[in-house]
């Protein structure tokens, strides 16, 4: 039976040693590091990861400015907001929710954040930087994955790892984080013929797809690490993982829940990131 790696936990334990550097670093600088969030639309989803950011802000002790702004608003006048904010030093950290309304550019709006306040890893710079493995901000998701790899002491240098996904929130950054933990990384997509075929190989399995029971028990070997990143809702409306939790568990040494394992490190490791851009800030004064 696989050990459950408890994301809850280890999100609370690392929330308490920002809540700790929070401090010293009040005392020290005489202000708190900040966090914008800027929300286009009212897509009820992205509402809550919203709500749950400034929750986490105010927890820690951060200062957290909030933009919601309406569907019709235009690109320029989030552009033009975003740039107000790159100017502003009581932000260290932009993020704009996404989904962006269809008529917005997503990939303009990530290249015109600041990359010293890109706390989401998207912009071209901070992409690059994680290529050549010398980086500032790592994507939220990946971030969170490997501290749990950290937190629960899992071996990676040597080791086979197959991430299945290659999105760039998830997957491509996710494959790049292993290979710098020295894992051979195998990639998986849509386009991969046998992926079972893969993953039986692998000592550490990374599901990044979001399709619910995707990875079936019968696709890992005994005693591989398996991380699961989605967040699908099952016949019956449950939230569910993209792993066969009860067959993979059997077989599995580690294993993340859904609900409690990935997800609650997400926004943590957005809150370490924004500390750490204000922790730069000074740094480079
Ligand atoms: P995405 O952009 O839709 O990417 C899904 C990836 O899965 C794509 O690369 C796709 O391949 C691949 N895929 C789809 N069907 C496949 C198949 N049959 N075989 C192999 N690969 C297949 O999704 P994402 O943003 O990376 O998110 C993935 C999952 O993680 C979702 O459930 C999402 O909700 C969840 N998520 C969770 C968190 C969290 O905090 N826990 C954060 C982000 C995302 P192609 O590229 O070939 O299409």
């Amino acid at each position: 039976m696989a050990k459950i790696i408890d994301g809850k936990a280890v999100s609370a334990k690392v929330r308490g040693e920002l809540c700790e550097k929070t401090v010293s670093f009040k005392e020290k600088y005489g202000y708190a590091p900040g966090l914008a969030v800027i929300i286009v639309g009212d897509d009820p989803a992205s509402k809550i990861y919203v709500r749950n950011k400034k929750k986490a802000c105010e927890e820690i002790g951060y200062n957290s400015f909030e933009y919601a702004l309406p569907a019709e608003t235009s690109e320029e006048e989030l552009l033009n907001l975003i740039e107000k904010l790159n100017a502003d030093d009581a932000v260290h950290g932009i993020l704009v929710q996404s989904p962006v309304p269809r008529h917005i550019d997503e990939k303009k709006i990530q290249s015109t954040i600041l990359p010293s306040k890109d706390v989401d890893a998207f912009h071209p710079i901070n992409v690059g930087k994680i290529m050549i493995g010398d980086y500032d901000f790592v994507p939220c998701t990946p971030a969170g994955i490997t501290e749990l790899l950290d937190a629960y002491g899992i071996e990676t240098a040597g080791k086979s790892c197959v991430v299945i996904g290659r999105s760039n929130i998830v997957g491509k950054p996710m494959a790049m984080l292993m290979l710098h933990k020295n894992c051979t990384v195998t990639i998986c997509h849509s386009r991969t013929p046998d992926v079972g075929a893969v993953t039986r190989e692998a000592d550490i399995v990374i599901a990044a797809v979001g399709k619910s029971d995707f990875l079936t028990g019968d696709m890992i070997k005994e005693g591989a690490v398996v991380i699961d990143v989605g967040m699908n809702r099952n016949a019956e409306g449950k939230l569910c993982g993209d792993a066969d939790f009860e067959a993979c568990e059997k077989k599995a040494s580690y294993i993340t829940p859904v609900p409690g394992g990935v997800g609650p490190m997400t926004i943590t490791m957005l809150m370490k990131n924004t500390l750490r851009s204000a922790e730069l800030s000074e740094e480079n004064k």
